[in-house]
């Protein structure tokens, strides 16, 4: 994302040096990080001003310049983006009437100076208000020129800082300014997030600059305060709260944001459509047979989430869909049941998933319910299939991307935990000259607000509803201390037959002292059932964990211990129990997904959330949560509100959006509103032709969708 960012910037630049002639065609990620190719179109002269960079503001040097670039951004809309997260309020009073730690502003007359006795001391400053009240500056290593120049003995003069208290004697340390001009010292002061080397003061100049630069653009909104009012307004704070994000002015400027983000994610939707896809319909007769032999049938919503993904296939539009299932709500079937219409058609279809281990499952589970009718091969980091042209499905990690492997025929593509992937390596399989259909599938389910502006492009297909034989799981907070009424209550479950999976955390593989608590418990454990305990974690060699999960699948031993690498995708329906180590050192994702292991057969099913002291209240909460809900969208937003967008799911790597005012949780109500104003706005006037239209088209180019304007006139 870093880089997409980057070179975004670096074409924007470029775009404008070269402001009246249409610059070189150049690549950029599109939000869903398809690589397209996109002539960069031209930006209206009224803009110019606010894409002046940085660096030609007076007073501002090249080195502050390089600095500001790293804060902000190169160009004078960028130092608008980046807007005070306080304020701080400096009353012009006296002496006595300030608040002791706040700020205040007074008008002081010099008394007398006490200078310290050696170089290291404190240099006092006696002055006193027009009340007589006194009140003591004190300067740590002064210097004594620029004391005696700024606060002359009879001088009159403003001094601005923090009010404090020293055995009775009101002292102010270091004041932040010291006036001859009360209209010198601001009233409110807006305070910028900073960075070493670019004082508040530096800041507030370079913003004030800017402000003055913006022009008056024509408005797209009529939303309350207008566009460059809501600027200035964020800019100039009058209240600790209107240097929040849910003052006026910045909700204005989220909307805005968001309004970007929404129509810029519908145009390139609109541009991909117009991408020629490949037409497959199968004749149905494989689905039928594999159909007739699962053990199961089909949900309702199976079927429903089916014929939307056959649709898409059939038609001459290339496919492009999320499908967001919880997990065990039975998303393999489908991707599935959706290849064989592929290769009913005559073409192939690719599985991928992102570790070996699920690879290996996914192969045997296909392997298993389609097997006898198709050619299946597996294509992982350690195992290749030879000639991938004579498989109907290949499953595998992300070995298939490599340079080497080629397909003749791909129809369809599914990327299984789709969110592991990063978007290059969705880019790499797309540039490798086809159009396959694309089925992307994730587990962590995301928040409907984080999936608006990141997949606001796709097509999303949700599977809610979990097979019907399912007991909820029953989930427990126990103390690490009650451990030993733990391991009987799993003697009990193992006496009837169940099986356990015994979670240790192991966060890097190379973190030594976790991976031998995951050994130690392991022997603890196989002490209590002798025998009967496997253990797999990441250091393993692919064959001894391969080894070890067949043995739990099959029942010789009926214990897992394990790390993570079982989170996503196993499938082994006789696990009733979940044991989870040190529960409050997993994200919310993470444990429902660990969760999400158990509870996949017609046994009621168990996890246990093993937690010691001292637990943080916000890992407390974290573990409540997870507690109280099986509900992995309400998990999600959860989730969201607690850690906020970034974090989440580890969104800043993963190629989804982050945004330069708004916040996705503070600020949802208004994505909604631009979700539903982006898509009337393109319905009755789809080329942006209207007065409005222009308007918005600014808009656009102000939060850099520059290629998203260039969709529009590639018609
Ligand atoms: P996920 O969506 O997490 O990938 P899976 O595809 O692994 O879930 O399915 C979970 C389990 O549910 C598997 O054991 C699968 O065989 C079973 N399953 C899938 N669909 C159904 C269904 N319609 N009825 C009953 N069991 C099903
Ligand atoms: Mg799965």
């Amino acid at each position: 994302t870093h880089n997409i960012r980057r070179l975004k910037r670096r074409c924007s630049a470029a775009t404008h040096m070269a402001s009246h002639a249409p610059a070189a065609p150049y690549k950029t990620g599109l939000a869903s990080g398809f690589i397209c190719f996109i002539i960069s179109s031209m930006r209206p002269d009224i803009l110019t001003p606010l894409f002046v960079p940085l660096g030609n503001i007076k007073g501002i040097g090249t080195k502050t310049g390089k600095l500001l670039d790293k804060l902000a951004g190169t160009k004078t809309i960028d130092a608008l983006w980046h807007l005070p997260n306080n304020v701080i309020h400096r009353p012009l009073l006296n002496v006595n009437d300030c608040k002791i730690g706040e700020h205040a502003t007074l008008k002081v007359s010099v008394m007398s100076h006490n200078p310290p006795n050696n170089p290291k001391g404190v240099y006092k400053v006696f002055v006193q208000d027009g009340r007589g009240a006194s009140l003591c500056i004190n300067f740590f290593r002064a210097y004594t020129s620029t004391i005696n120049k700024n606060l002359p003995v009879g001088a009159t003069v403003f001094v601005s800082g923090r009010m404090e208290n020293f055995n009775a004697q009101r002292v102010m340390t270091h004041p932040d300014y010291i006036a001859k001009d009360a209209a010198d010292i601001p009233e409110y002061e807006a305070v910028y997030p900073l960075t070493a080397g670019v004082t508040n003061k530096m800041m507030r100049h370079v913003a004030q600059d800017c402000l003055a630069r913006c022009p008056d653009l024509p408005q797209w909104s009529d939303m309350a305060p207008p566009f460059k009012q809501a600027l200035a307004q964020a800019h100039n704070p009058r209240s600790a709260i209107e240097a929040t994000a849910v003052s006026p002015a910045r909700q204005r400027l989220a909307y805005d944001e968001f309004l970007a983000n929404q129509l810029a994610l519908l145009l390139a939707r609109r541009h991909m459509r117009r991408l020629p896809g490949i037409p497959v319909k199968g004749d149905g007769g494989l689905r039928a047979i594999v159909k007739n032999h699962l053990p199961f049938k089909l949900t309702a919503g199976q079927t429903a989430v089916l014929d939307e993904i056959y649709a898409d296939q059939a038609s001459s539009n290339r496919m492009i869909r999320l499908l967001q299932g919880d997990v065990g709500s039975g998303k393999t079937v489908v991707a599935l049941l959706a290849a064989l219409n592929a290769i009913e058609a005559g073409k192939q279809a690719v599985f991928m998933c992102p570790t070996d281990l699920l690879a290996r499952q996914h192969h045997d589970t296909m392997t298993q319910l389609a097997g006898q009718h198709i050619k299946i091969g597996l294509l992982t980091g350690t195992q290749k299939p030879g000639d991938t042209d004579s498989f109907d499905l290949i499953v595998g990690t992300h070995a298939l991307f490599q340079q080497q492997v080629q397909f003749k025929n791909l129809g369809l593509a599914v990327i299984d935990e789709q969110h592991r992937f990063g978007v290059y390596q969705r880019m790499r399989l797309t540039a490798k000259g086809l159009m396959p259909d694309l089925l992307l599938m994730t587990a962590t389910p995301i928040p409907r607000s984080l999936a608006l502006t990141t997949y606001g492009d796709m097509d999303i297909s949700i599977l809610d509803q979990k097979p019907l034989n399912r007991l909820p799981i029953v989930t427990k907070l126990i103390g690490a201390d009650k451990i030993h009424e733990l391991v009987d209550g799993v003697k009990r479950a193992v006496a009837n037959g169940q099986k356990a999976y015994w979670v240790c955390p192991l966060v890097e593989d190379t973190e030594k002292s976790d991976l031998t608590a995951v050994k130690t418990r392991f022997e603890t454990l196989s002490a209590e059932f002798p025998g009967k305990v496997g253990l797999v974690h990441g250091q393993m060699k692919p064959q001894q964990r391969e080894a070890a999960m067949s043995d739990f699948v099959e029942g010789r031993t009926c214990i897992l211990v394990c790390t993570t690498v079982i989170e996503v995708g196993v499938d082994v329906p006789s696990a009733t129990i979940m044991v989870i180590e040190h529960a409050q050192r997993f994200g919310l994702a993470q444990l429902h997904q660990l969760r999400g292991r158990v509870g996949r057969g017609k046994l009621q099913s168990h996890c246990i959330l093993l937690h010691s002291p001292p637990l943080s209240p916000i890992a407390g909460q974290r573990l409540m949560t997870i507690r109280d809900s099986c509900d992995g969208f309400a998990i999600a937003e959860k989730d969201l509100e607690m850690r906020g967008a970034g974090e989440l799911l580890g969104t800043r790597q993963s190629g989804m959006q982050d945004f330069k005012v708004a916040d996705i949780f503070l600020h949802r109500q208004l994505l909604h509103q631009a979700n539903t104003d982006a898509r009337r706005i393109l319905k009755d006037d789809p080329l942006l032709k209207s007065k409005r239209g222009e308007a918005l088209r600014n808009l656009l180019y102000l939060f850099d969708k520059d290629s998203a304007v260039s969709t529009i006139s590639a018609g």
